[in-house]
């Protein structure tokens, strides 16, 4: 007959704790946290353990009794993110368990970091030591509650209040929008209409006089398609297209309309939907869309 292998639980506990001595050197690292410093100890090579140890571990030489505070800010070498923390962990809801290099200090010691989420931690992150109130600091690395990161970014409310001159150019122009009209500038050196009208021609620096009034039919020379809706808009997707008006030499950018927005394209004949007269201002507002008016699309 098989026999089940044989089993016997035991558990080891000193339910009042154990008492250890710590020795001078841990003594002093202990008793410098229960008053809210972080000491290390200086090598005989010059480097500084945190936490202190007695012997150098590399050479087993015994340490000098030089302490030095360091910190308590400090960069994460690296983690280990812990999703479901247990009974005894320094915090009770996710956190990082990291080896962190305190400033002044060669060697990098483990401690809690408390973060929002494992995508908060990164290698290099700088934290600083989030105390426990002096009076229940008993001289344990619990003192030290956990580290949390540097504050790096702030939320501020951001208004601003600003008013446009339009400057006399745009002002003619835009009393044209107001009239139902796209009003540009001829230069007469270069032979080109500029739109909207402007008063020196942006190729030669010669002063515009020559005021042309342009139609509202157009041609669209190029186009985007967009999917995040706009309060302009139509609908979504929308169309924003420059459309390059009959007479004018430069294009102007416009919205699409009445038309659904894959079948707009290159070469497309257009004409501007303004709105009402009644509802005109100095505003390219009165221009709701272009809309397609049905023309064979012409060579661009
Ligand atoms: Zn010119």
């Amino acid at each position: 007959m098989p026999s089940e292998p044989l089993v016997a639980e035991h558990a080891l506990e000193f339910p009042g704790g154990y008492t250890r001595t710590t020795g001078p050197v841990i003594g002093r690292f202990l008793t410098e946290l229960r008053d809210g410093r972080v000491v290390g100890v200086r090598t005989a090579e010059g480097r500084v353990l945190v936490p202190p140890l007695e012997y150098e571990p590399e050479t087993g030489e015994p340490v000098t009794g030089d302490f030095v505070e360091v910190g308590p800010a400090g960069t994460v070498m690296s983690w280990a993110w812990v999703d479901a923390p247990r009974k005894g962990h320094p915090l009770d809801r996710p956190f990082a368990w990291a080896l962190i290099k305190l400033d002044g200090a060669d060697t990098a010691l483990v401690h809690a970091v408390g973060a929002d989420g494992a995508k908060a931690m990164h290698p290099g992150l700088r934290v600083r030591p989030r105390w426990k109130p002096e009076a229940d600091r008993i001289g344990h690395i619990t003192d030290i509650s956990c580290f949390v990161p540097e504050v790096t970014a702030m939320v501020a409310p951001i208004r601003m209040e600003y008013r446009v001159r339009p400057g006399r150019s745009l002002a003619r122009f835009l009393e044209g929008v107001r009239d139902g009209v796209f009003l540009g500038g001829r230069c007469t050196r270069c032979v080109k209409v500029y739109m909207p009208f402007r008063t020196s021609c942006p190729e030669c620096g010669s002063a515009i006089s020559e005021e042309v009034e342009l139609p509202d039919t157009g041609t669209v020379t190029t186009f985007a398609i967009n999917n995040l809706p706009d309060p302009r808009a139509p609908e979504v997707p929308f169309v924003s297209a420059y459309i390059l008006l009959d007479g004018a030499d430069v294009p102007m950018i416009a919205l699409m309309g009445d038309v659904p927005a894959h079948e707009v394209r290159q070469g497309m004949r257009v004409r501007a939907v303004w709105a009402p007269p009644e509802e005109r201002t100095m505003s390219m507002a009165n221009i709701r869309w272009f809309a397609p008016t049905g023309e064979p699309d012409v060579e661009l």
